[in-house]
């Protein structure tokens, strides 16, 4: 069960975390959590901040924290004696570390990666210490386990990947002997540590990942993840009116609408739940009672259109060579470069003299277009959005197509990208025209 930020972010969202886990003390839950809300933000400022030697901007964003955890703990622990107490001393301790490191980084003026994965991890630390206090205050026998001895990464330590091998070595051992003390256990999403025990994280929005990698070790029966919305929509209702919210979907659509923009769940996320085969729920911790979605194995998922999602910030490289005209190599040759620079690409279309490939919008591409125009025309247009409609065999069932197209006539369509697994169809439109085109092709979707 794992709770992200605004599903701990104070003392009404924790007791309401405490009481669904509750509910499911017979399953022997494993909880896992995210920082309280804007807490991660706070520590990459702290390090930004200590980088730069601003010490009274460290001083008075440590204040701000440390009191923020304290009043959640006092609020929470008000009548609860002993476990305020400790609460408090857990709380100070975490607090005191993290602040003699941001000193060490702002006297030395230099945040080495390690500083910086011990500052950002501080934010899980101090929520899981208050709520296995408050959980065993409340009634529920509860262990604190620390993820960074089951969670092994390698690569960059603040993005760093998991390695499936010895998470699956080390973490079934670990959950088993807390359970056998206790009812439930806790633990902190995002954080890890390399095999050498170096400390690293799994990236921004990383605890929907840590999640389900140990859903993964332990073979979960499920993997639920508890946010502040009623489960996955057919798009984003920040943008769109009447959006639906998906009763089912699949392990496959919910990755393609994590990489093609919807902002649901951490894009790896489905990785470690699809190679066990683990149902993954989306759930709204401030309405529990609502079914939210499930995310199935492909097979249990009907056809058609679940969801209209987008990339506002994209890039559309054309590459041209006259010479590509019945060449062989060409293509080769060209993702040979994106490869090089390790520049991914999103959506490919070629015709016979032209490729034309969108990658993501922020990011310096000026030696890939260098090393491109050595035998290649290139030009690079900043001005393009992507939007994608997913769905099992989006293409080719019903009319789908057909009320894509109608939604799309009169805007200006630069390239148009069927996935081979037939999951997906993009399209590169004019950025201006983005909320009016996905605007129109949900409602051509979904609303008739
Ligand atoms: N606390 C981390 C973040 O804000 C991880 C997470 O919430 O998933 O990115
Ligand atoms: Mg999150």
């Amino acid at each position: 069960m794992k709770f992200g930020g605004t599903s701990v972010a104070n003392k009404e969202a924790i007791q309401r975390a405490i009481s669904i886990v509750r509910g499911r003390l017979d399953q022997r839950p494993v909880v896992v959590v995210s920082a309280m809300s804007k807490v991660t933000d706070s520590l990459y400022r702290i390090a930004g901040e200590a980088a730069a030697q601003h010490e009274a901007e460290i001083a008075s964003l440590l204040d701000q924290l440390r009191n923020r955890h304290i009043d959640t703990a006092s609020e929470l622990l008000a009548d609860s004696g002993h476990f305020l107490n400790e609460a408090i001393s857990d709380i100070n301790t975490i607090c005191d570390y993290l602040e003699k490191v941001a000193l060490s980084v702002c006297a030395l003026g230099e945040l080495s990666a390690r500083s910086k994965a011990i500052i950002i991890s501080q934010g899980e630390i101090l929520s899981s210490t208050i709520i296995a206090h408050a959980m065993n205050a409340y009634g529920i026998d509860t262990e604190w386990l620390d993820a960074r001895k089951m969670i092994i990464s390698s690569g960059n330590p603040l993005n760093s990947d998991p390695i499936f091998s010895e998470i699956n070595a080390r973490v079934p051992g670990i959950i088993e002997k807390g359970l056998k003390h206790a009812q439930a256990v806790i633990t902190q999403g995002f954080i890890s540590s390399a095999i050498d025990g170096e400390p690293t994280v799994l990236g921004r929005g990383g605890s929907d990942y840590s999640a389900s990698l140990i859903g993964m070790a332990i073979n979960a029966e499920k993997i639920e993840i508890w946010t502040d919305v009623d489960g996955v929509r057919s798009a984003d209702p920040r943008y769109i009116d009447n959006t639906l919210c998906l009763e089912q979907i699949s392990f496959e659509e919910a990755a393609e609408m994590a990489h093609f923009g919807a902002k649901v769940l951490h894009p790896l996320t489905i990785e470690p739940a699809i190679m066990k085969n683990i149902p993954i729920f989306v759930l709204n911790s401030m309405n529990p009672d609502h079914k939210g979605t499930a995310i199935l194995a492909n097979s249990l998922i009907g056809e058609g259109a679940k969801a209209v999602s987008w990339k506002e910030d994209i890039l559309m490289i054309n590459v041209f060579s006259p010479k590509m005209i019945n060449a062989t190599g060409f293509v080769q040759k060209v993702f040979g470069v994106f490869s090089d620079n390790h520049i991914s690409v999103d959506i490919i279309s070629t015709s016979e003299a032209n490729i034309s490939v969108t990658v993501a919008g922020n990011q310096d591409i000026s030696h890939l277009t260098k090393q491109l125009s050595e035998f290649a025309q290139v030009n690079v247009d900043n001005c393009k959005s992507q939007v994608s409609v997913i769905g099992k065999n989006v293409v080719n069932h019903d009319d789908v197509l057909q009320r894509i197209v109608n939604a799309l006539n009169g805007y200006n369509v630069n390239m148009i990208s069927q996935g081979a697994s037939n999951i997906n169809v993009s399209f590169v439109i004019e950025r201006n025209q983005l909320n009016e085109i996905v605007n129109s092709i949900h409602k051509s979707l979904f609303q008739q």
